[in-house]
């Protein structure tokens, strides 16, 4: 049986990024150079939870590696 992928269409690629955007949205891990904590937020504004400093690392978990 011969079957051609022919990949995701133009409608699940949409899809496929919404869920990614929305996964941002939702999953950014920070990281606070002032206490040294460590959270995930949904906002790449955010100060730190834990001591209010404004110096925190934002990264998109999607950024990080699956393995
Ligand atoms: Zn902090």
């Amino acid at each position: 049986m011969r079957e051609n992928n022919p990949g995701l269409s133009a409608a699940e690629l949409e899809e496929w990024q919404a869920k990614i955007e929305t996964a941002n949205r939702n999953n950014i891990f920070c990281h606070c150079h002032s206490c040294d904590a460590e959270w995930v937020d949904s906002s790449f504004e955010a100060d730190c939870i834990y001591c209010g400093s404004e110096d925190v690392e934002h990264i998109s978990c999607w950024q990080f590696p699956d393995d």
